[in-house]
């Protein structure tokens, strides 16, 4: 090797954040737990407790809910143990020959493993039905831009249960929609439908097949595979091309079976009791395999055609298919990405959080005085910037300004051998002096009327 090459080696590598995950910072994370501080209120308001399931699971758990066709399984699973082996199982249609233990992978959603859970812990033995929610990062192998992350958060619910009452469904919808109005998220849109079950849409998608057949030279590759695996997909495309093809394609509201057909029409009418306002949208489908039933989607302003912030259904007979009861279960999953970016997009994210006091010391036994000043008052609840090292005061109160602080507290050999502290309001630079207690007294108050 020549001298030249070994130095380039030494040369420190600038790593950067994996393409597709991202760093959240400050101030912006503000937003992030306000976002859900609100989730763990509203949620908890309508009877849902919160569940923390592991971030990664076995393979199979995935394939076998989600369903080894989807885009999610087929392409874009974190999958670790023998990747190549599980995609030629999977275009085999074998992957029931491999064992649960051989693969895991990361989440891409966490519907299955909440059913996963639900099972393990005997849950059908607690009072019926189980509301729960969850929030946490979700995975998937997908081409990053805007609204779309390969590390991505969800905040999501189910409920899991014996009962399909169509007022479940509705009050699942209500609880996400205020969620949305607690948050003010702007131009707020919720479309439903009704995919029907085991007994209708298997022959509604059959027609829509023989259908899509006759037309197949008109679609693209995508929506022409999809014939063979996944006609409902077709519904999704947002092919301009497309479009007015799918305006002629059959509609499952006309071939819902009777039940299916009452249901669907006892959701909206539960909605509409509960004033929640919707739009019918035939051509709702969702990717997941699992769904059934009740679907839908809710969209937002300011994300581009990445628009929906959350998507969620009905999924009756998920937990039997995973190995547990015969149990009816539906469910939302928030995209909280697209949420946050909507919220900032129509001026709802926070301001700069600055503190409220910075303490400017100058001496040691100020220093001493400082010290204990800034224990009190955050342990009064006060945001407070003690500098570690003595500076002169012009300097300090630049700082203070800079980190957008409140007050400056002024703390020389003077006031520390007074006993009157001096408090700078930085907006309007007014002086004034305090003892210790009343100074306490003083930020309270002012604090009150400020929040
Ligand atoms: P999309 O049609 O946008 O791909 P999806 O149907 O794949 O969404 P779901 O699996 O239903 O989405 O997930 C629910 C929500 O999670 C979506 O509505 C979206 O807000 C969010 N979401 C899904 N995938 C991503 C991603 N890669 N990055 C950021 N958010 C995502
Ligand atoms: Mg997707």
């Amino acid at each position: 090797m020549s001298e030249g090459a070994a130095k380039k080696e030494e040369k420190p590598r600038k790593f950067q954040a994996i393409r597709g995950t991202r760093d959240l910072l400050p101030p912006e994370t503000a937003l992030w737990n306000r976002v859900e501080q609100t989730a763990h209120e509203v949620f908890s308001n309508f009877g849902f407790g919160e569940i923390r399931v592991p971030i990664f699971e076995s393979t199979d758990l995935f394939a076998r809910s989600i369903g080894a066709e989807t885009d999610v399984v087929s392409k874009e699973m974190y999958t670790f143990g023998g990747f190549e082996e599980f995609s030629a199982k999977v275009r085999e249609g074998m992957l029931s020959e491999m064992s649960p233990e051989e693969m895991i992978s990361l989440r891409p959603e966490a519907t299955a493993s909440v059913c996963r859970a639900y099972i393990e812990h005997g849950m059908q033995q607690l009072p019926q039905p189980v509301k729960l929610y969850y929030m946490g990062p979700m995975f998937r192998r997908e081409r990053p831009q805007k609204g779309r992350y390969r590390q991505f958060y969800q905040i999501g619910a189910e409920v899991l249960g014996g009962s399909d009452a169509p007022a479940i469904d509705a009050e699942v919808i209500e609880m996400v929609m205020t969620f949305f109005d607690r948050l003010e998220l702007q131009g707020v849109q919720l479309d439903i439908n009704s995919i029907g079950d085991r007994n209708c849409r298997p022959k509604y998608v059959e027609l829509l097949r023989t259908e899509l057949l006759k037309v197949k030279d008109k679609l693209g590759p995508d929506s022409q595979r999809r014939i063979e695996t996944n006609p409902l997909r077709v519904l999704d495309s947002k092919l301009e091309s497309e479009q007015g093809i799918i305006a002629t394609l059959p509609r499952i509201a006309d071939h819902l079976c009777e039940d299916c057909a009452a249901h669907y029409a006892a959701v909206k009418h539960q909605l509409e009791m509960r004033g929640v306002i919707y739009r019918e949208n035939w051509r709702l489908v969702r990717g997941l395999d699992y769904y059934m039933r009740t679907t839908f989607e809710i969209t937002a302003r300011g994300l581009g055609s990445q628009n929906a912030v959350c998507g969620g259904g009905r999924y009756d007979g998920l937990v039997e298919l995973l190995g547990g009861p015969p149990t009816k279960g539906i469910g939302f999953a928030i995209g909280e990405d697209r949420l946050i970016l909507s919220l900032q997009e129509s001026g709802k994210g926070p301001a700069q959080q600055g503190r409220d006091v910075y303490i400017a010391w100058m001496g040691e036994r100020a220093h001493a005085t400082a010290i204990r000043a800034a224990k009190d008052l955050r342990k009064a609840g006060f945001s407070v910037e003690l500098p570690p090292v003595e500076q002169k005061f012009g300097k300090a109160l630049g700082q203070a300004d800079k980190l957008g602080a409140k007050y400056a507290l002024i703390l020389g050999d003077n006031e520390v051998s007074e006993g009157l502290w001096t408090l700078k309001t930085l907006a309007d630079g007014s002086q004034a002096k305090f003892t210790e207690p009343d100074l306490l007294d003083h930020l309270r108050k002012s604090k009150r009327v400020s929040s």
